[in-house]
């Protein structure tokens, strides 16, 4: 058990703080703090990810949750559904272009910017410190990492199936765009 005023104690209260203002912040352009990270979500998962059980499952709420939110987005003109060609029971999201051009007003690009000032290796350290402890509180909670498609078990880097990149799970091909991507599948390599 910590101490009370311990560092660790001190460090779980900032990243709560934080996590507020952020969440003050992100009542914005009409959208609740939700809909903002739904629509960040689309912009960054890969083709594989962008449907409504994997965002449900990245933001950890209930599927009537996201659901509403999804049709709050799509009445605003900013999400677009399509049916899935694979799986006709489900559809594939996507943002529509007033989407991605509402996200450069997005409100957390203030701390965006205050992050790219601090650049090389602090940086990397609060990267490596916040992905660890992200993922030890999901995976204490069985969810999923999410983590990039570049750092996954399955991800095969030029392969000679891939275009140029494959993936050895799902045997697509993978774009170079689509390394950087997330995705619900993702398994960290182990170290
Ligand atoms: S390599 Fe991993 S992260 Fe990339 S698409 Fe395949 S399962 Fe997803």
């Amino acid at each position: 058990m910590e101490m009370k005023n311990s560092p660790a104690q001190h460090i779980a209260a900032l990243i709560e703080r934080i996590g507020r203002l952020l969440s003050t912040e992100a009542h914005a352009e009409g959208l609740l703090p939700v809909q903002w990270e739904a629509l960040r979500y689309l912009d960054k998962a890969n083709r594989f990810s962008r449907t409504a059980a994997a965002l449900t499952a990245y933001l950890g709420l209930t599927k009537g949750t996201v659901s509403q939110s999804l049709n709050t987005l799509e009445a605003k003109g900013l999400v677009k559904k399509l049916v899935n060609r694979k799986d006709r029971r489900s559809k594939h999201l996507s943002l529509t272009a007033k989407g991605q051009k509402l996200l450069l007003r997005d409100p957390l690009n203030v701390t965006v910017a205050v992050l790219d000032e601090l650049e090389g290796v602090p940086q990397r350290t609060l990267t490596t410190a916040l992905e660890s402890l992200l993922t030890s509180r999901l995976g204490a909670q069985g969810r999923q990492p999410f983590g990039q498609c570049r750092d996954c078990c399955y991800f095969a880097n030029r392969h000679p199936k891939g275009n140029p990149h494959y993936c050895q799970l799902l045997g697509e091909k993978l774009a170079e765009s689509e390394a950087a991507a997330i995705c619900f599948e993702q398994t960290t390599k182990r170290a």
